[in-house]
């Protein structure tokens, strides 16, 4: 059982989550860094960086002080007040020294790792003191990552299990997500919003019955409720369709977190901590034919295309092309192809400069800047007749620079300038959802 920040945000949300545990019986509980934590610990590295210590030291008291205010709300006891005050001064002390050091990107992932280890204490304590036998799992004990930042399956497998042993008599065991040691034994962690993925992974480690990703809306919606009005919960998504949707930007799901799931074909549930009786989304390997289930958007991604008479009637261009993104370990995901020319789009523009430079040796390249994917998961079969036109007749007042369809049974992506893509999201619910 995964529970997110805004789960854990508030000594109020704890003791809810704490009555969600206590009914489940024994579990492995994985916890997020109460939300906000995260950011604002990203902000203190940030003075730390520019070399600001007094800048850094305000936002830590500042946090301390929210903390020291939870904590007075949770516990009703001295004694636990007391015990996991002295254990957050501990990590706040910790924060602070590093305003008196050399400050690099090491440094800043300790700091990072910061806001799970407070909260999953907090959280123990507290079912401690509500009288469970809850047991501290420390993830930098058995979450590892390897020199490609990939976790380490078996060292996971091999250290939780160890450490689940040690502790059978447990009622509970907690854990924090997100961090991890690297291939270095450095603190590292499994990138924002990482803490799904730990879920699951622990859950494909031990064979779990089922993973539960518990957050503040109740399962995977049709349509992203940022944005749309009057979206609803879809019931369920096969692996892939999930995958599709996390990938392209539905939030409520870490891109990452579905394979580990899927290898072990364990069903994964997303549930609402606010409205723990509604019964939420499943994802499993099981297809529901005939229906198109959801609508996300992935921004920020820049479209290249490239034309050029060498391609027509020749063999070897596409791989030379993708060579060029090979090399600068950047990953396509939308690709159109004519007979003279290809798109392609990317959402990291971070060696976009060399990229366009090697390109332009094989042909004529054009860019188009802040565009956004749309991609409509389900059943998207191509024997399925009508669907892919019901998408692009929603979209029809809209202009689209990619369609991209085919490429599996799950998906269309459409590519629309950012500014289109409200006007897209609501248009495609209306056609597809009502
Ligand atoms: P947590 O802190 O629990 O990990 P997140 O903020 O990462 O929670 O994810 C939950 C949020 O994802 C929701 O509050 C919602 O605003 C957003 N979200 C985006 N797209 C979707 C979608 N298709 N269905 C449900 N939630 C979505
Ligand atoms: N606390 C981390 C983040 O905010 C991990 C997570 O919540 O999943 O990104
Ligand atoms: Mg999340």
């Amino acid at each position: 059982m995964k529970f997110g920040g805004t789960s854990v945000g508030s000594a109020q949300r704890m003791k809810e989550v704490a009555g969600i545990v206590a009914k489940e019986g024994k579990n492995i509980i994985v916890l997020s860094a109460m939300s906000g934590t995260t950011n604002t610990l990203l902000e203190i590295s940030d003075y730390l960086h520019k070399r600001n210590p007094d800048g850094a030291n305000e936002i830590i008291n500042m946090l301390e002080l929210k903390y020291l205010r939870e904590i007075e709300d949770l516990f009703e006891s001295k004694e636990y007040k007391i015990q996991t005050l002295e254990v957050i001064k501990s990590h706040f002390d910790h924060i602070r020294s590093f305003t008196k050091k050399v400050f690099t990107l090491f440094e800043e992932k300790v700091i990072v790792a910061q806001g799970e280890l407070l909260s999953s204490v907090m959280f123990t304590n507290y079912l401690k003191e509500k009288g469970l036998n809850a047991v501290l799992l420390p993830a930098l004990e058995f979450m590892r990552i390897n020199k490609n930042a990939e976790p380490d399956q078996n060292y996971l497998r091999e250290h939780l299990n160890a450490l689940l042993q040690q502790h059978q008599d447990a009622d509970v065991y907690i854990t924090q997500g997100f961090i991890c040691l690297n291939a270095y034994g450095e603190i590292d962690n499994l990138q924002r919003g990482g803490s799904d993925y730990t879920a699951s992974l622990i859950g494909a480690a031990v064979k779990a019955k089922e993973i539960q990703i518990w957050t503040d809306i109740d399962g995977m919606h049709n349509n992203d409720p940022r944005i749309v009005d009057n979206t609803s919960p879809v019931s369920f998504l096969n692996f892939d369709e999930a995958a599709e949707l996390a990938y392209f930007g539905a939030k409520i799901l870490h891109p990452t977190c579905i394979l580990p799931a899927k290898l072990e074909k364990i069903p994964v549930r997303l549930l609402n901590t606010t409205k723990p009786d509604a019964k939420g989304t499943t994802i499993s390997n099981k297809s529901e034919k005939h229906k198109i289930k959801a609508v996300a958007a992935k921004d920020n991604i820049t479209a290249i295309r490239i034309k050029s008479g060498r391609m027509l009637l020749a063999y070897g261009f596409l791989r030379r092309v993708f060579e060029i993104f090979e090399s600068y370990r950047t990953p396509v995901d939308m690709v159109c192809t004519s007979e003279v020319g290809i798109s392609m789009t990317i959402d990291n523009n971070k060696h976009l400069k060399e990229i366009l430079d090697e390109l332009k040796k094989i042909g004529t390249v054009s860019v188009d800047r802040d565009m956004v994917i749309i991609c409509v998961v389900g059943d998207l079969t191509w024997d399925n007749i009508g669907f892919e036109a019901k998408v692009v007749e929603a979209l029809k007042d809209i202009p689209v620079r990619m369609i991209s369809y085919g490429g599996s049974n799950y998906n269309i992506s459409l590519l629309v300038k950012a500014e289109d893509k409200k006007r897209s999201l609501i248009a495609l619910s209306e056609q597809l959802f009502k």
